[in-house]
């Protein structure tokens, strides 16, 4: 086993592609995620995408009702309609947190590491961290979230500058 570096920075294009579906769960398979799981414990996280480790493969990593879950090539079947907003981080993005909003339900298909196909839903943290990750696996980093600054409308010339603060 062995603790992968980390793909950091949101220009990098290890971390922007779209990964690959993993034919089948090969032993090469699993000794990424062996040393993914290696990896994610030592960095304390949440979750691991196969792309945050240098491998454009679907495959990750999420910390489920506390126990790490590999999911390969997942996808989200239905998606609830409760969403709601929280604070996240991510390994490739040391230093930031982006408010997300993103559903609080989920159902995912996926293959375990057995090759056994899954269907599971997931909820609220679980569901949060599975969207994250799954994210990583078609390029989608955490700043893709942040609203980008509204265009300056004709109106806003017309905007008065604030009064100067009165003189006591
Ligand atoms: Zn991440």
């Amino acid at each position: 086993m062995a603790v992968l570096p980390i793909q950091t920075g949101t220009d990098n294009p290890l971390l922007r592609r779209k990964t690959a579906k993993a034919p089948k769960v090969t032993k090469a398979i699993l000794k990424l995620l062996k040393d993914m799981r290696e990896t994610l414990k030592k960095e304390e996280g949440a979750g691991l995408a196969a792309p945050q480790v240098g491998q454009s493969l679907a495959i990750c990593l999420a910390l489920i009702d506390g126990k790490v879950t590999a999911l390969i090539n997942p996808e989200i079947l239905r998606s609830g309609k409760d969403a709601d907003t929280q604070e996240e981080g991510c390994l490739s993005l040391p230093g930031l947190t982006v408010a997300v909003t993103r559903p609080t339900d989920i159902t995912v298909r996926y293959l375990d590491e057995s090759g056994r196909e899954q269907e599971r839903c997931f909820r609220d943290f679980d569901a949060r961290v599975v969207q994250h990750e799954m994210d990583h696996l078609v390029g989608r980093l955490l700043t893709d979230y942040v609203m980008p600054p509204s265009p300056a409308s004709p109106a806003a010339k017309f905007v008065p500058p604030l009064p100067p603060p009165a003189a006591s």
